[in-house]
């Protein structure tokens, strides 16, 4: 509580601040961040949002979107790099390990700024001053509107900061579907409509705004790049550059394809595989008691939550889903061992 204090203290005066989160940003990460900016804007400060990268055109609707500066453009890099320079504070939304920022980290240890770091991920490392943490949280969003609530500012909460939050609390749920929707969520669900979001709107946006394109890449996926081992209960797509541009997919086109093989009756770990310039990007996972970020941890450099992880590699796409499918059946025993424990008691 004396920590939460201190934080207040310093957000008390105009301080110029500078909030960024994970490369590639989903909606919690970016939803987090833009909260963020909007509710420490009407405190008064000066605040930038710098991402690692750009960011898939289904999320660039939230208040505050067109002022975003993406350190991987080439025209807002170096407005990106002063910015961070020259920032007293900044936030770490929705990632808990400096590395997860790529090379603007470089830039986040070379500024003298206060450092605050809120997230859910499992694992956190210790780089930052003043620290909001939560594995328990299904979302960054979730934790957002926790800390503004228990920094007295509920009422500085109005439609666009609510609209921000409930987006990254739907889709790290996966629409209210996944194990981490607590009660807690579905109360604080509740607030954030109660304050304005508008959950129709938002899910249309993020979930019904396809391109012709984006379609009929996922159905190609789905029938050329879907591998099952159905003895592994696994599932994957593996996806080429090639695949990408013959299908002119755009950031977000891959976003839940994962889910697709997921879906599958009897799978229970999937994973998506994707070649990009800088290497092979994997994404991880499961149901039940299968733990994936731990896997994804020891073989693929990576880490995340129980149920959904990702990593990299870079050995070719085809060496990865060999050593994938390598590591599956070598590993089976501890990544399904508890499921057949509890099978064997029933
Ligand atoms: P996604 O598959 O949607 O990219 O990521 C699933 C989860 O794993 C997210 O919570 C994400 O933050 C985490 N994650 C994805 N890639 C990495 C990675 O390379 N390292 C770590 N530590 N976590 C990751
Ligand atoms: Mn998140």
């Amino acid at each position: 509580m004396q920590e939460l204090e201190s934080l207040k203290d310093r957000i008390s005066s105009p301080h110029k601040i500078v909030i960024t989160t994970h490369h590639k940003p989903d909606a919690d990460a970016l939803g987090s961040s833009l909260g963020m900016a909007n509710y420490l804007k009407k405190k008064g400060h000066e605040v930038t949002v710098v991402t690692p990268s750009d960011y898939p055109y289904f999320l660039q609707w939230m208040k505050g979107n067109e002022e975003v500066l993406n350190f991987e453009d080439p025209n807002q890099r170096a407005k990106a790099v002063e910015k961070v320079l020259a920032a007293d504070t900044i936030f770490c939304m929705d990632f808990s390990c400096l590395k997860r920022v790529h090379d603007l980290s470089s830039f986040i240890t070379k500024s003298k700024a206060f450092i605050v770091n809120i997230d859910h991920h499992q694992d956190p490392k210790d780089f930052a001053d003043f620290q909001y943490l939560s594995t328990k949280a299904a979302a960054t969003c979730e934790l957002v509107y926790e800390l503004i609530v228990k920094l007295g500012d509920k009422s500085l909460i109005d439609k666009d900061i609510a609209d921000c939050l409930y987006a990254g609390i739907m889709t790290d749920t996966g629409g209210f579907r996944h194990p981490n929707t607590t009660k807690n969520v579905h109360l604080i669900t509740a607030e954030l409509i109660e304050l304005g979001a508008d959950n129709t709107r938002i899910s249309r946006l993020i979930y019904d705004t396809n391109s012709v394109n984006r379609l009929k890449f996922i159905g190609f996926a789905i029938t050329r790049r879907l591998t099952i081992l159905e003895d592994l209960q696994t599932a994957y797509f593996s996806i080429s550059k090639k695949d990408l541009r013959k299908y002119s997919s755009q950031t977000g086109d891959t976003e839940g394809l994962v889910n697709y093989a997921l879906s599958l009756d009897g799978i229970k770990i999937a994973a998506l595989f994707t070649e990009r310039e800088d290497g092979i990007k994997i994404s991880f996972r499961s149901t039940e008691d299968i733990t994936v970020n731990k896997f994804a941890a020891e073989f693929f450099d990576g880490g995340g939550h129980k149920n959904a992880a990702g990593g990299k590699s870079s050995l070719s796409l085809k060496e990865t889903t060999e050593k994938f499918e390598k590591l599956i059946k070598e590993n089976q025993k501890t990544l399904f061992n508890k499921l057949e424990l509890i099978h064997e008691k029933n």
